[in-house]
């Protein structure tokens, strides 16, 4: 941890000059959407990458599945808080890396302890890579108190946004899907929607040559719930 903190403090002095330019849009553009597709594609190239590196395999059923709730985890806290509760404005304490680090070390020890482990890794990289895509911009520009201070909650407040409801989301969801250029696949792929398809495409290939793990996990409940009814 002290070193990823000691890596990142000497990136960010190493890259304050270029980052102002590369970055400059992130300051225009205070909150990118990675929709939930995008987070399951990154967590699982992520996470099938990590276990190649270091196991020599693809990831099996049980820690994928684990992997596929972390993905989705910060926001199935957040956004029901926004939308139901008023609490939050649809990131906070589920996007905090003061909550749910701590959260995670927890759910990672105990689960260690009773020979879990490999399933609880599974869940802290699909919370992590969550977190990192929805602040990448701000984490490399070094922007993180303007660009994503929902990472320090409660050190630094979490943001608010002018329309987060689940009714804003369709409306404004709905209304990035019309102005796409769906009759240009270059061009479609250029935008930030086209580049979390692309993505997902690249997941579904990678999670086919894995060897599709998890799959078996959901038919096989769905059988024996078949045979239950
Ligand atoms: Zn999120």
């Amino acid at each position: 941890m002290f070193g990823i903190f000691i890596f990142y403090s000497v990136y960010l002095k190493l890259s304050s000059r270029c980052r102002i330019q590369v970055f400059r849009y992130v300051t225009d553009t205070p909150r990118h959407t990675v929709l939930p597709w995008g987070h399951l594609a990154f967590g699982y190239l992520v996470y099938s990458l990590g276990q190649r590196a270091v196991r020599r395999r693809p990831p099996t059923d049980l820690p994928t599945i684990a992997l596929v709730v972390g993905t989705q985890l910060p926001d199935l806290v957040d956004k029901p808080l926004n939308w139901w509760f008023g609490v939050f404005d649809g990131r906070g304490a589920g996007h905090s890396l003061l909550v749910m680090g701590p959260c995670c070390l927890l759910v990672y020890l105990l689960a260690r302890r009773y020979g879990y482990g490999r399933l609880a890794g599974g869940f802290v990289t699909g919370v992590l890579t969550h977190l990192f895509s929805d602040a990448w911009l701000p984490i490399l520009a070094g922007d993180i108190q303007i660009g994503a201070p929902y990472l320090l909650w409660p050190l630094l407040p979490a943001p608010t946004y002018e329309k987060d409801s689940l009714l804003d989301h369709a409306v404004a969801l709905e209304g990035s899907l019309r102005s796409l250029p769906w009759d240009s696949p270059v061009a479609l792929l250029s935008t930030w929607f086209g580049a979390q398809l692309g993505i997902m495409l690249l997941l579904v290939s990678l999670w086919v040559y894995d060897g599709v793990p998890g799959l078996r996990v959901v038919t096989g409940g769905v059988r024996t719930l078949r045979t239950r009814v």
